[in-house]
């Protein structure tokens, strides 16, 4: 078993769509990125990476690479994915953190696992995700981005 950890925040901005784990939730402000900045999704694929230590996602996917502007998340998950099943492991199970003062995310949590689950070729009750504000403090406390955090386990097949 290889176990790794992942981080990620993408500032929020007007005139972007909010995708989290590949749902569009409704909100007057969206992340910005080179993607479409799913915090979410970027942080478990670092720490699928993380596990096998191939470097982190800007190593696999660079911002200056055309391919990838506007590109879904869930996308690159499939090739993370990939490359692990690649390396012989596969996902025992996520665990990730949303850190977002607004919008309550509780109605989207559920398509939010659905849809990595099946980008990473695992069930939904493999992938825990979970939101928290920062009760007003910091950055994300401010609204003026969303932070996520993750941890994977991989295991050998
Ligand atoms: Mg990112």
């Amino acid at each position: 078993m290889r176990i790794g950890t992942g981080f990620d925040v993408h500032r929020l901005a007007y005139g972007r769509p909010l995708i989290l784990g590949g749902v569009n939730v409704p909100y007057e402000k969206g992340l910005l990125g080179h993607s479409d900045a799913d915090v979410l999704v970027h942080a478990i694929m670092d720490a699928m990476l993380g596990a096998l230590v191939l470097g982190d996602l800007g190593k696999h996917f660079p911002d200056t690479d055309p391919a990838y502007a506007g590109i879904s998340s869930l996308k690159l998950m499939e090739k993370v994915s990939e490359l692990c099943r690649k390396h012989g492991y596969r996902i025992v199970n996520a665990d990730a953190v949303i850190i977002a003062e607004r919008p309550r995310l509780a109605p989207y949590i559920k398509a939010m696992q659905e849809n990595i689950a099946r980008a990473a070729g695992t069930l939904p009750e493999n992938i825990g995700v979970k939101a928290t504000t920062s009760e007003g403090l910091g950055f994300c406390g401010r609204e003026e981005g969303i932070a996520a955090q993750a941890v994977v386990l991989l295991k050998k097949d």
